[in-house]
């Protein structure tokens, strides 16, 4: 991507409106890759980050009609009580729990969950395969439940969720049940200590990492793992976690989230234009270098 790209746009009165809702929202890269996108491929849209306090969901879903924007992304805290504002969502986002896109068509609102495409395209681009491999998840909180839909959703032979908390694990475990071969358990215990050698992808879906637990990890003996298994960690600040650090020391093959962040921003644009396959590279180029220069 070249540097200046994002301001070359002119905006008229045929330019179609997207953005983004959620509190606070000043931190959120997507305007970033989603303009580039969007300008590289010439389509004639802007897209904004709003600010939207939980009290003001409503009426900023109903203002977000009447101005006949052509969708919407939906972050923290407003993921899940998007859902009673809209007319209809696909089943992965009724089975996730969740919605992050809103498409706005022929005055109806139609809710998507594409943060799990964005985790899984992630292994299209490093070309992994996901087919029968056994995998274990970390964390039992929300962006577990669409990293657990995408996986079984690719047909993965098991997942295994280990948490802090293991009857959150089991009840999630639980949910998904019908999906495919799941587990669950306390990641202190025994028995989760027996599936690492067995594990082929592992995943951390938690805060450690990040934050305030910049140097804490969840606590996995990753030498148990076979030596070909991959590690892939949803954070993407920092690029690489304590958890990337230490399995890359081991000569794991490694992953952070920024994939996952551009490929749920790439399936929503193609939702929003129509336009087919979006480039998940430009945005995820866009994105990287955004994150260098801490925009
Ligand atoms: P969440 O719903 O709050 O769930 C967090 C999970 O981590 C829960 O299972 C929670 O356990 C566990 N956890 C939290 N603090 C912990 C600690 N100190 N020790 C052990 N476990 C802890 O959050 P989320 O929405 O799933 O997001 C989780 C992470 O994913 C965040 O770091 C976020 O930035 C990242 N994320 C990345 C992308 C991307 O596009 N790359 C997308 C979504 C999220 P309890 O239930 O016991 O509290």
């Amino acid at each position: 991507m070249k540097e200046g790209n994002i301001l070359s746009a002119i905006y008229t009165g045929k330019t179609k409106n997207l953005g983004v809702i959620g509190y606070p929202i000043h931190h959120s890269l997507s305007p970033v890759i989603q303009n580039t996108a969007l300008q590289s491929m010439h389509l004639d849209y802007a897209y904004i980050a709003m600010p939207v306090r939980e009290n003001e969901l409503e009426a900023a879903v109903k203002g977000l009609k009447a101005l006949n924007f052509t969708g919407f992304n939906i972050t923290i805290p407003h993921k899940i009580n998007i859902i009673k504002y809209l007319d209809e969502i696909d089943q992965s986002a009724s089975l996730i729990g969740a919605v992050n896109t809103v498409l706005i068509k022929n005055d109806r609102l139609y809710g998507y969950n594409t943060d799990y495409e964005g985790f899984i395209s992630a292994f299209q681009s490093v070309k992994f395969t996901l087919k029968r491999i056994n995998t274990v998840v970390l964390g039992a909180g929300g962006a577990a439940r669409a990293v657990i839909y995408g996986l079984l959703h690719a047909g993965v032979g098991s997942v295994h969720i280990a948490a802090r908390n293991a009857e959150k694990a089991k009840k999630l475990a639980n949910d998904f049940k019908e999906l495919g071969n799941i587990s669950s358990s306390d990641w202190n215990e025994k028995m989760f200590q027996e599936i690492l050698p067995k594990t082929d992808l592992l995943v951390n879906t938690t805060p450690l990492g990040m934050d305030m637990y910049i140097d804490k990890m969840p606590p996995v003996d990753i030498t148990m793992l076979p030596s070909n298994a991959f590690v892939y960690d949803i954070i993407y600040t920092p690029e690489k976690t304590k958890l990337l650090v230490e399995a890359e020391k081991y000569g794991y093959t490694v992953l952070n989230g920024e994939y996952m962040l551009a490929g749920q921003g790439a399936a929503a644009l193609e939702k929003w234009s129509g336009c087919g396959k979006i480039d998940v590279d430009l945005m995820r180029i866009a994105l990287h270098e955004a994150l260098l220069k801490k925009l």
